[in-house]
């Protein structure tokens, strides 16, 4: 199994996960265009996607599915509340295949076994995934005001896990984002997981991953060494032993390889 964080943050968000015959991609916030040459720069295949899965129907999450899923000729695989909200949004009249899946149920697609697991976050039907490819699993979790145990029970089973650490929140508490904005940021309910609220995920549910990779970084009220510290500091903790890295808005992290 082969995964890149092609981007993440506000301006696009988008995932390959390779197989050995096949790939998917989560999320597709970045053009079509602009996602096939981050595709090119890392070295995967465009060719080996099967579908695009989406979290929930946020410009950053969903500004390329269009394009990519008529160029590519592949589903779009998403909860109910996030392909109607999704479609509503279009402005292509030519037809889309979607697939739904309901939170909580497997849905196999190619060689990988998917589930969604709801979230907290301000769209209609949000949720993060699990992906298993044979003994592997991949979880992914962003766009989160929180995560609590049954979030958790999905992520303590991931060898690899993409995990939001959104913002530092003092810097978001003192910095330029109008009140409304900070609130909305916070709000656990239907906001964005802070460093603090992800180094608690990391210590109560990801003690045997392998490797994590932070997303969703906000540029103006987080800074990469900020985030990193504080996950590392959580996995210092309890002793887990997980690479921790950081995920990039402008390139493409590096792939993770798991055998
Ligand atoms: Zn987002
Ligand atoms: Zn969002």
């Amino acid at each position: 199994m082969k995964i890149t964080v092609l981007a993440s943050g506000s301006k696009g968000n988008c995932t390959y996960v390779q197989g050995d015959s096949g790939a998917l991609l989560v999320d597709a916030g970045l053009s079509a265009k602009e996602t096939f040459r981050r595709l090119e720069e890392s070295g995967c295949d465009k060719d080996l996607i099967e579908a695009i899965i989406v979290t929930h129907e946020h410009r950053d999450h969903i500004k390329g599915v269009d394009v990519l899923s008529r160029k590519l000729n592949i589903p779009v695989i998403g909860t109910q509340g996030t392909l109607w909200q999704f479609e509503d949004k279009r402005t292509s009249e030519k037809k889309l295949i979607y697939d739904p899946v309901k939170t909580g149920e497997v849905k196999t697609v190619g060689d990988f076994e998917v589930e969604a697991f709801s979230t907290y976050h301000d769209s209609m039907d949000p949720c993060g995934y699990r992906i298993k490819y044979g003994d592997l699993t991949f979880a992914l979790c962003t766009d989160t005001g929180k995560t609590d145990e049954r979030i958790g029970a999905y992520l303590a089973s991931a060898d690899v896990l993409v995990l939001e650490s959104n913002h530092c929140p003092d810097m978001l508490k003192n910095g330029p984002y109008p009140a409304f904005l900070k609130a909305r940021i916070a709000d656990s309910k239907r906001g964005h997981l802070s460093n603090t609220a992800a180094a608690e995920c990391i210590k109560k549910y990801c003690r045997d991953s392998e490797k994590i990779v932070l997303a969703h970084l906000s540029e103006e009220n987080n800074r990469p060494e900020i985030a990193l510290e504080s996950a590392q500091t959580a996995a210092e903790e309890i002793l887990c032993s997980a690479g921790i890295a950081v995920s990039h808005q402008h390139c493409p992290a590096e792939t993770i390889r798991l055998q």
